[in-house]
């Protein structure tokens, strides 16, 4: 199965993507997390990225579809494999599909998260992620269990640098701007799944799984 994972920051793509690629047993890649780990090191490709990740803003599309080439050609799988974080806009959508049907290879579904603004704000204001891993932390629901340390790897568990309350409002509202030519375009290719984002995250993952009949 091949699957996009669509929607505002902070509706918990991420953690999603992640327990459905592990139920799936398929790839899971995360353009975010890519950026990030390319962040960590110093580099020509990093130096440009950073203005863009860390203040919010959209990568260019042409260095992102690099990514995601680069991504998808390591593992082309029988199984499949699931993106979050990408696409982000429409342009990001079509180059996808024009890879896709180069290979012979089409999208199964787009999975659209989504929750309110104040959900959101709330869920990223309180979001912690190890530094080294990735893994994922909220200190209301689900804390590390030493606090700042990574409760799979022992790394540092940080506040992303663009989880601050101005940046989450910019992020937002790009978000805004980008998000309905993409929601037509996979309707119109009646791939979309919309799933409600709020509440419990078993329930949400149900949910999820019923939409994409694998549950
Ligand atoms: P995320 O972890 O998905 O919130 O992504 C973090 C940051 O990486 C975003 O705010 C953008 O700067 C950049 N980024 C990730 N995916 C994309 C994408 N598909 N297009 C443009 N920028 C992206």
């Amino acid at each position: 199965m091949r699957l996009v994972f669509l929607g505002p920051p902070g509706v918990g793509k991420g953690t999603h993507a992640d327990l459905l690629a592990k139920n799936l047993k398929v790839k899971h890649y995360s353009t975010g997390d890519i950026f990030r780990e390319i962040l960590n090191e110093s580099s020509p490709l990093s130096k440009k990225l950073e203005k863009y990740v860390n203040s919010g803003e959209l990568v260019p599309d042409e260095i992102v579809f690099e990514t995601v080439k680069k991504a998808l050609s390591n593992g082309k799988s029988e199984k499949g494999w699931l993106l979050d974080g990408y696409p982000r806009n429409k342009n990001q959508a079509e180059l996808l599909d024009t890879f896709l049907e180069n290979r012979g290879e089409e999208l199964d579904f787009a999975v659209y998260l989504y929750a309110s603004p104040e959900v959101l704000i709330k869920r990223l204001t309180n979001r912690r992620v190890c530094s080294d891993c990735g893994a994922i932390y909220n200190l209301i629901n689900n804390p590390s269990r030493i606090e700042g340390v990574c409760d799979r790897c022992g790394g540092a568990v940080i506040q992303r640098e663009d989880d601050r309350i101005e940046i989450i409002k910019r992020r937002i509202s790009i978000f805004e701007e980008e998000f309905r030519p993409l929601e037509e375009y996979y309707k119109s290719k009646d791939i979309l799944l919309g799933v409600s984002a709020e509440g419990d995250l078993e329930n949400i993952a149900g949910k999820i799984e019923k939409g994409l009949k694998v549950g």
